[in-house]
C-alpha cells in the first residue's frame, strides 16, 4: 500500500471511531483506554522481566534488534510466497487463478490472504499459540501486516473471529483477538473486538468436509455491532484458514449487517489440494514443530 492510501484509511477509521463505543486502537485517542492501558502496561512489565523481543518466537534462539523470528527461522519457516488462489489466498501448485474450490463454491469473503503454509514447523507454532503461547501473536502479526498493507489497502476496520465466552474462558484467550489487537496496532485501523459474537459452540471441523463445514457454523456467527459495520470494509482475522468456511460465515454475518468489502487475514492457512488435508494430516506430513503434536482444536 502507498503510504498515503495508508494513512487515508487509518485516519477514516480513527475519524469514525471517535464516536463509537467498541473500538480499539482508534488512533492516540484509543490508547488511552484503561483497558488497553492494562494491557500495554503489562506488556511493559513482561518486557522488564524478559527483555525485549530478545529471543526468537520460533526456536528461542537470541535475537537482536527488535526482530521477532531469527533468520534461520524466516529461512525454515513456510512463507505463503509462491501461487496462492486469487480468493482464498491458500498455496496452489500452480498459476491458476482460483483453486478448485474456490471455483466450485465462490466464498461470500472478497479475498482472504495468510502469512505461513499450514505446514512443517508452522503447525507446532500454531499450536503452541493456542496452548499458552500468546507472546506469538506479535511475531505473526508481524508477518500479516505487510499483507494487510498490500492486498487490502482500502481496508478500514479490523475484527476477530469470535468464541463462545465457555470456549474462551476455556482457553483463557481467543488467539484471533491477540492478533487482531496486535494488527491494529501496527496498522493504525481500528479494531472492533466486540463487532461479532459466536451464538453457540460448533461441533469440531477438522473431519468434515467443505460443505459440511459450511453447515456445522450455518447462523453461528452474529454481528452484534451493527452500526459498526456498515458501509465498511472489514478485514476478519483469525489464526488459520483451513477450507475457508468459517471465514465464509463470519464474511456472511458482516455482509448481512452492511459491510461493503471483507476480507480475512490469517497467520496460516492450508495448502489447497485436491482434498484438503485435516490438521492431523499435515502433522504426519512433516508438522513435528517444536511443540508436541497433538490434535488441533479449532473452536
Ligand atoms: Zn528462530
Ligand atoms: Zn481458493
Amino acid at each position: 500500500m502507498k503510504g498515503d492510501q495508508k494513512e487515508g484509511a487509518a485516519a477514516k477509521g480513527a475519524k469514525n471511531a471517535g464516536a463509537a463505543e467498541g473500538i480499539k486502537n482508534a488512533g492516540a485517542a484509543g490508547e488511552g483506554r484503561a483497558r488497553g492501558g492494562l494491557r500495554r502496561l503489562l506488556e511493559l512489565a513482561h518486557e522488564a522481566v524478559f527483555g525485549k523481543s530478545c529471543v526468537c518466537a520460533a526456536c528461542g534462539e537470541d535475537v537482536f534488534d527488535d526482530a521477532l523470528f531469527c533468520e534461520r527461522c524466516l529461512r525454515e519457516l513456510p512463507v505463503n510466497g509462491g501461487y496462492v488462489c486469487s480468493k482464498c489466498g491458500r498455496a496452489i501448485g500452480a498459476d491458476y487463478p482460483v483453486c478448485l474450490e474456490c471455483k466450485a463454491h465462490m466464498p461470500l469473503y472478497d479475498a482472504a490472504r495468510s502469512a505461513f503454509r499450514y505446514e512443517g514447523r508452522v503447525v507446532g507454532l500454531i499450536r503452541r499459540f493456542k496452548t499458552g503461547g500468546r507472546y506469538l501473536a506479535e511475531a505473526f502479526a508481524e508477518r500479516m501486516a505487510p499483507l494487510l498493507s498490500a492486498h487490502f489497502p482500502d481496508a478500514d476496520l479490523i475484527v476477530c473471529v469470535p468464541m463462545t465466552e465457555k470456549a474462551r474462558r476455556k482457553r483463557g484467550y481467543n488467539q484471533a483477538d491477540l492478533l487482531a489487537d496486535a494488527l491494529s496496532r501496527r496498522s493504525g485501523l481500528p479494531y472492533a473486538p466486540a463487532a461479532l459474537v459466536k451464538t453457540r459452540d460448533t461441533a469440531a471441523q477438522k473431519q468434515l468436509s467443505a460443505a459440511e463445514r459450511a453447515k456445522n457454523l450455518a447462523g453461528s456467527f452474529r454481528v452484534h455491532e451493527r452500526s459498526l459495520c456498515r458501509g465498511r470494509h472489514i478485514v476478519i482475522v483469525d489464526d488459520v484458514l483451513t477450507t475457508g468456511a468459517t471465514a465464509d460465515a463470519v464474511a456472511k454475518a458482516l455482509r448481512g449487517a452492511g459491510a461493503e468489502r471483507v476480507y480475512a487475514l490469517t497467520a496460516a492457512s492450508v495448502p489447497y489440494r485436491e482434498r484438503v488435508r485435516t490438521p492431523e494430516e499435515a502433522l504426519s506430513a512433516g508438522g513435528e514443530g517444536t511443540a508436541p503434536p497433538a490434535p488441533l482444536k479449532k473452536a
